[in-house]
């Protein structure tokens, strides 16, 4: 492995934000790591591409820091341009949630733990549990585990709304997944705070899982927010399984695309031949591509 991706965050108080950020700034730019950080008093939320070596360089020069204490990273295969730049950032939350007034502190409120290894042997055994797909109806798409339950959710901050298509399993077992954990750590608190019974969140989040029982239960890929779009451990296996279907012909596909129309823009999967098919613009299939004549 050349490049390396990681992938990390933590709910711990920071007290100086901006300080942070900017030796967060100065640490990757030695390091030549580019990638998304965000500072918050709440805690840090980070994905950075770099060499392998300057990677685990940037680990345990964190190591130092506070706010990096119960901080688990979180390591994939990196492609070298997965990221154009180097971004960091102070924002009031490392993760936008929007709860306003409903905000929960993951701190004071959220869900039990459950490692990978106990969620395996769940879904193993009798146990009655549910699964709760805490990510975006289009990441969903092409991975998640098997019967899982997924909100209508077009963004996180759609959470609020999609509490009532959950209201039968406020006395359920519930597990809420997530692509690192970092967005399970509020939607269980938030769950908790809503009046679910019994409410855990898989620990260090589908990417732990899916390097420990790759092509298991967690069927597809995980869409990642880098250039990468999509990854996997052990795809070349022929136990891979490509779960993701072309909005347009239903074949099995991986391929990202935003619509091209402009009122739309709606993130996609959309299979090479159909978007040559539209002339090399993809298109979601909505009514409104009709309008626009192409
Ligand atoms: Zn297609
Ligand atoms: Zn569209």
């Amino acid at each position: 492995m050349s490049h390396q991706i990681l992938l990390y965050y933590s709910y711990a108080h920071v007290q100086d934000a901006d300080a942070l950020a900017e030796r967060q700034r100065i640490l990757c730019a030695e390091l030549g790591l580019k990638g998304r950080i965000i500072v918050a008093r709440e805690g840090i939320n980070g994905t950075l591409e770099g060499t392998f070596e300057n990677t685990e360089s940037y680990i345990t020069a964190c190591s130092a820091e506070p706010a990096f204490k119960d901080v688990v990273f979180k390591r994939s295969e990196g492609t070298g341009n997965a990221f154009k730049k180097l971004f960091v950032r102070v924002r009031p939350e490392i993760v936008s949630s929007h709860l306003g007034e409903r905000d929960v502190d993951p701190n004071r409120i959220t869900g039990k733990r459950l490692l990978a290894e106990e969620l395996h042997e769940w879904i193993r055994s009798d146990r009655e549990f549910y699964i709760v797909d805490m990510r975006n109806d289009y990441e969903h798409a092409v991975g998640h585990f098997e019967g899982s339950i997924l909100p209508p959710m077009g963004n996180f901050r759609e959470l609020p709304d999609a509490l009532p298509t959950l209201e039968h399993l406020k006395d359920k077992t519930v597990v809420t997944v997530c692509t690192g954990g970092v967005r399970c750590e509020k939607a269980s608190g938030f769950l908790v705070e809503n009046g679910f019974g019994d409410v855990w969140q898989l620990q260090d989040g589908i990417v732990t899982y899916m390097e420990k029982y790759p092509n298991q239960d967690f069927k597809g890929a995980l869409y990642v927010f880098d250039g990468r779009v999509t990854m996997a451990f052990n795809r070349e296996d022929p136990s891979y399984e490509v779960v993701g279907r072309c909005v347009l012909c239903g074949n099995p596909s991986e391929h990202y695309v935003n619509c091209a129309n402009d009122e739309c823009h709606k993130h996609i999967i959309c299979c090479e031949s159909c978007v040559a098919r539209n002339g090399g613009l993809p298109l979601c299939g909505r009514e409104h591509l009709l309008v626009t004549g192409r």
